[in-house]
């Protein structure tokens, strides 16, 4: 009986550490992922693919530059700075 309670407190000892940092890191976690960001797989503070994202390229029509993630594509790949520009296609 002693041997089982000894047991029970090495396996208490053990685990409650990591318990407590699960818990602890959990507030932390949420806290992070509330941000706006809305972006998945920034875990560890390393943003996915951020030279492809935050490309600046011209809009076909008005020529503003502007961040490719916020861009708007025709189909022949075209970057447009808004859905007025899209539909009034490239500038000649
Ligand atoms: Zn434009």
């Amino acid at each position: 009986m002693k041997y089982l309670l000894l047991a029970l407190v090495v396996l208490w000892l053990l685990y409650s550490p990591a318990v407590r940092g699960r818990l602890r890191g959990q507030p932390r976690h949420k806290a992070d992922s509330g941000k706006p960001t809305g972006r998945p797989g920034t875990e560890g503070g390393q943003p996915a693919k951020p030279a492809q994202a935050d490309r600046i390229e011209p809009c076909a029509h008005c020529g503003v530059h502007l961040p490719v993630s916020e861009a708007l594509h025709d189909i022949g790949g075209r970057v447009y700075c808004s859905e007025a520009h899209r539909l009034a296609g490239p500038r000649v």
